[in-house]
């Protein structure tokens, strides 16, 4: 029979009930026992959800109380010396404490630095190296959970992350090559399988994810090494399981690899499905991911079954079928969404009904296609429907976009023309200081979103008291000095959510959470239609701020590539056509603030880095796309208008060339964290357009000196013509209190008069 089995299903629960046994445990509102209780009770829920929907192995570790890689790190003894000696075990608050920097027991301590997880938006806790680490099992958690499914009379497929990729993914405290750490880290993981195969595990899911990226060689004879050391007759069988794409020039490495299985990506992989099937040998297990783990659209049933058929009759009951990756991020059941649009829901699939649709093949290639007849019609039926439905095509904005030009993601004039233009508008002093855009989400405007949506106050009210918060940003923007000012955005929930609550085309469900790192969970919103502006969306606001003062107003706006990034986007079409799509409704938006008196108008972009594609052949094709997309979107105005873009923390080096091709007159990013080192692509590249590095790091409650900004600045100014600079902080103040953002810009603005005494 061909087996059936997920890569891991989502941890949090179908109402977040991880979440918030989590925060009540730190809270110390329930005990320890109580946590441990609910996180056995989840994996048991999910267990028992995946075997009743036909799943023959199930994932066992794919739970985790904050994050499997720092669960990697708690099994493998890899915790940095600042969180004491380990005596035995990881305790449970020492590894929130690596998680966070704080538990209820022990003391604070800096946390490990959390980064983005491949491509998607799970972020993960880096593991640290230090030069002479050792690695020895100091987590029972693998085993425990284990014995736990084997105790409930499941078969259990034990879930590790691989030994290259654990490796791949840390980084080294000093001066030395990690890949020297491999056979000590080997010989950890031998003594993991070795135990696992004591407790009769047949197959362990043995994670390596950076097998579908560019490998140094030296990594690629990491594997040949690593596994044909843990291959061995004392271990479990091994499925190798790479997904995020195809594995590519990989190829011939995993298929050489002494393992008993391997697992392919079969959405992002699809074109190279029948190429791994020729070269892996047929005694081999290959499992295939044909079922999405990343988005929330149903299975197109047919087309899996008819590329999953060949490889049946070549594999066998060697096939396996399964999820292209860790059901993870996906949200967990669609049967929660009582309110969601009758015709759309039918189209999406969540984790719940992932796991059916992974059986349904299941049964297609086991019992033949007459078995899962009925599936197959139904899926193709809706298929159909949503192919021709009037909710996803709008005839106007496909005719729209076919007569785009190249002078419509073009200005009018070069920037030194428009510099000049700009310059006399805004009459802007050197150094010019400006906000990123958000001000203190307090618990005040807070409270007026939640009562507007119970309906205790009428939305006249609501705007009303919305007006009152952006006067009060107004005014004391004016009372520090500041020269190009932001209306606060204290009418946004969400910077991408409060776009798409107005676009057509997108939806909000309501519990679609995912998780985007330990406790905190994420509701991306759905695009899953052609998308146009029906009106203006932030115009209003935004004239109303410019009524109250002199100084110039900042529109402020959500680039096409961040509201992409951060949605579940429809796969009917490439994903940059739903960008330009964005782009346009977002050009509309532009002119219409200049309309309404705007002359400096922000469009952030700060996912514009974290869609680079893995493989850096893919690169230049996306960042074509996403350039054109922001210019689309920002092109529609007059050479006096200044459009700004602002980027969060991110390795520019690489893409500098293509942020200079945005074209913007001004580009705020995030490098206070990084003490300017961020500004080194600057060196050798003449960015031309005006920059504004980050003075003031807003993740901190800590405020910097007017003195320490002024170093900072004139670090900057090695490298970028003093007159091409702006000070502002590194990113919005949304989650900071008004006394320390208060004191910090005053801090920037003293800041700024120096360096114009200085540089004048
Ligand atoms: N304008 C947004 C804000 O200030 C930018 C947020 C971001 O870059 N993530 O909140
Ligand atoms: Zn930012």
């Amino acid at each position: 029979m061909v087996v059936a089995h997920s890569l891991g299903f989502p941890r949090i629960g179908a109402n977040r009930e991880l979440k918030k046994a989590v925060e009540s445990y730190w809270q110390k509102a329930i005990s320890k026992d109580d946590l441990v209780q609910e996180g056995k009770r989840l994996r048991r829920l999910h267990w028992e959800l995946q075997a009743k929907a036909g799943m023959d192995l199930l994932p066992v570790n794919d739970f985790s109380f904050y994050d499997h890689v720092l669960d990697m790190s708690a099994l493998l003894g890899v915790v940095p010396s600042r969180f004491g000696a380990v005596n035995g075990q990881v305790d449970l608050d020492t590894y929130f404490r690596m998680g966070r920097g704080r538990a209820p027991t022990g003391a604070d301590t800096t946390a490990c630095e959390m980064t983005k997880w491949f491509d998607t938006n799970y972020h993960y806790m880096v593991p640290e190296f230090a030069e002479n680490q050792a690695f020895a099992l100091k987590s029972n958690k693998l085993f425990d959970e284990v014995d736990e499914a084997v105790a409930l009379g499941y078969q259990a497929k034990p879930v590790v992350l691989g030994p290259l990729s654990y490796l791949y993914l840390g980084k080294a405290i000093g001066d030395f090559d990690k890949l020297k750490l491999l056979p000590g880290l080997v010989r950890a993981y031998g003594e993991i399988l070795q135990r696992l195969a004591q407790k009769g595990i047949a197959w362990v899911q043995i994670d390596e994810p950076i097998l579908v990226m560019d490998l140094p060689q030296s990594y690629k004879d990491g594997f040949a090494s690593a596994y044909a050391t843990l291959a061995g007759p004392a271990s479990p069988k091994l499925l190798l399981t790479t997904y995020f794409g195809g594995v590519g020039d990989n190829l011939e490495l995993v298929c050489k690899l002494p393992v008993q299985g391997l697992h392919v990506d079969g959405v992002r992989g699809k074109n190279e499905l029948v190429q791994v099937a020729e070269h892996l040998p047929r005694d081999k297990v290959l499992s295939v991911g044909m079922v999405d783990g990343r988005n929330i659209w149903r299975c197109e049933l047919e087309p899996a079954f008819s590329a999953l058929a060949p490889l049946h009759a070549r594999f066998g009951d060697n096939l396996w079928v399964s999820s292209s990756c860790s059901l993870l991020h996906s949200p967990v059941d669609l049967a929660n969404e009582k309110n969601m649009d009758r015709e759309i829901k039918p189209w999406l699939s969540f984790a719940a009904q992932k796991v059916l649709e992974i059986a349904t093949l299941k049964k297609g290639l086991s019992l033949g296609a007459g078995a899962i007849a009925h599936e197959l019609e139904e899926s193709m039926r809706l298929m159909e429907a949503k192919a021709s439905s009037p909710r996803i095509h709008n005839a106007e904005v496909k005719k729209r976009l076919s007569q785009v030009t190249d002078n419509s993601a073009r200005r009018a004039n070069a920037f030194a023309e428009r510099r000049g233009r700009q310059h006399e508008k805004l009459r802007l002093p050197m150094f010019p200081t400006t906000t990123i855009g958000s001000f203190p989400q307090t618990k005040e405007i807070r409270q007026l979103r939640a009562d507007l949506k119970s309906n205790k106050i009428t939305q006249d009210t609501y705007e009303q008291q919305i007006r009152g918060q952006i006067a009060l940003a107004v005014k004391k923007q004016e009372e520090l000095g500041l020269d190009v000012l932001v209306h606060g955005e204290a009418e946004r929930n969400d910077m991408v959510e409060y776009f798409g609550e107005q676009l057509n085309g997108f939806m909000f469900t309501q519990n679609g959470w995912v998780q985007s790192y330990g406790s905190r969970c994420v509701k991306p919103p759905v695009i899953y239609g052609d998308v146009s502006r029906p009106q203006a969306m932030t115009t209003e606001w935004s004239a109303y701020a410019q009524s109250l003062t002199q100084r110039p107003m900042k529109g402020m706006l959500t680039g096409p590539v961040t509201i992409l990034c951060w949605s579940f986007v429809r796969d009917d079409q490439p994903r940059m056509e739903t960008a330009r799509q964005i782009a346009l409704a977002l050009r509309d938006e532009v002119v219409d603030l200049e309309k309404a008196g705007i002359s400096v108008i922000q469009i952030d972009e700060p996912a514009f880095r974290e869609g680079l594609p893995l493989r850096r052949a893919a690169w230049d094709d996306y960042l074509k796309d996403a350039t054109h997309s922001f210019r689309l979107a920002s092109c529609g105005v007059r050479d006096e208008t200044q459009i700004h873009t602002h980027m969060c923390y991110a390795e520019f080096n690489d893409i500098i060339g293509s942020i200079a091709d945005l074209d913007a007159d001004v580009i705020t990013m995030e490098t206070s964290r990084s003490n300017m080192e961020l500004l080194k692509a600057f060196e050798t590249f003449a960015y031309p357009n005006e920059i504004g590095p980050g003075v003031y790091d807003i993740h901190s409650p800590r405020i910097p000196s007017s003195d320490e900004m002024v170093l900072l600045m004139q670090k900057a100014a090695e490298r970028i013509a003093p007159d091409y600079l702006w000070v502002n902080p590194d990113c919005g103040l949304k989650t900071r209190g008004w006394p320390e953002v208060e004191r910090a810009l005053n801090n920037m603005v003293t800041a700024a008069k120096t360096l114009r005494q200085k540089y004048a």
